[in-house]
């Protein structure tokens, strides 16, 4: 295999193919040699283990993944990619590249068809452009996998990253940490990539929790309460709940105090509890559906 983190050896790609990148598709591939095997170390790609990429690009990353996992996966919506990969990783036999959108691939069914009885784990270096969709469909979805380990700009790493209780919290905090145990693995400089974008970028490895940090009487209420409560992250969940809810103050009042939260907090001083006290409340006092 050549060494795709060449500048030389990606150039002629480029030219023997005649390839361009696409910004639309957050093309923006990895060029520092020390990058991907650290990925695929630290995102579980190990013997036994199935690995999901998501954007294979030249096949960097894969090829590292392939080389210490029993099996990859990855999911690549740009076809013109397809003729290059299959010349980048023609030396490996356990890698299979699906030529579709991620976000509409079941990968629950991929997983039961392609890693039955192995451990999953997901690695990625994601488009940004989809970074947040991408991460909330895989925990949304309930994937049987072990970790999920991406890289993204480095301030969407903070948010994602971020504790209940402090400034850089929001909603996507709050629902990462619902699912998974969230860190920053270590970060990436610009000039990592080629082309080079305008930020910076980190790895974060997101640990799926066997149950969900806090438990809710339903999620449905619990993510609509995050979304609201940080539907305007200055003001008191009394103003910001009662008009994502379409409930009075009076009713919001008797609301929070049935949840033992104080109505004069804002959406960025509250705890993982509390944002499930809030929820169940909300499902007794309020949620007539069923
Ligand atoms: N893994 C390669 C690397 O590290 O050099 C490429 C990473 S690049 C940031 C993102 C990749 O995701 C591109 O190859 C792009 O074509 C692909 N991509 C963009 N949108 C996608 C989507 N909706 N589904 C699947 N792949 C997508």
């Amino acid at each position: 295999m050549e060494n795709l983190s060449n500048i030389g050896v990606v150039k002629d790609i480029l030219a023997r193919h005649g390839f361009s990148f696409s910004k639309g598709l957050g093309q923006n591939f990895l060029i520092n040699p020390t990058v991907c095997p650290k990925m695929a170390e630290q995102g579980n790609a190990q013997p036994g283990w199935g690995i999901i990429e998501i954007g294979a690009g030249f096949g960097v990353l894969t090829a590292q993944l392939a080389q210490r996992a029993d099996k990859v996966v990855c999911i690549e919506i740009d076809q013109r990619l397809l003729p290059i990969l299959a010349e980048t990783l023609e030396e490996f036999n356990n890698i299979k590249i699906i030529n579709q959108d991620v976000l509409k691939v079941d990968l629950n069914s991929l997983i039961a068809q392609e890693f039955p009885h192995m451990p999953v784990a997901i690695c990625a270096n994601l488009p940004y452009y989809i970074t947040s969709p991408i991460i909330m469909k895989i925990l949304e979805d309930r994937l049987p996998i072990t970790s999920l380990t991406v890289m993204v700009q480095k301030e969407a790493a903070q948010r994602i990253c971020a504790q209940p209780g402090t400034r850089e919290v929001g909603a996507v905090s709050i629902a990462v940490q619902y699912y998974a145990q969230p860190q920053i693995l270590f970060p990436v400089s610009r000039g990592s990539f080629m082309p080079s974008p305008d930020v910076d970028s980190a790895v974060i490895r997101l640990d799926i929790r066997p149950q969900p940090l806090v438990q809710v009487a339903k999620e449905e209420d619990f993510f609509r309460v995050v979304k609201g409560a940080f539907s305007q992250r200055r003001k008191t969940l009394s103003n910001t709940l009662s008009s994502s809810f379409g409930l009075s103050k009076a009713q919001t009042a008797r609301w929070l105090e049935e949840a033992g939260v104080s109505a004069s907090l804002r959406a960025e001083q509250l705890s993982m509890e509390q944002f499930a006290q809030i929820a169940n409340a909300y499902t007794a006092l309020y949620d007539t559906k069923e």
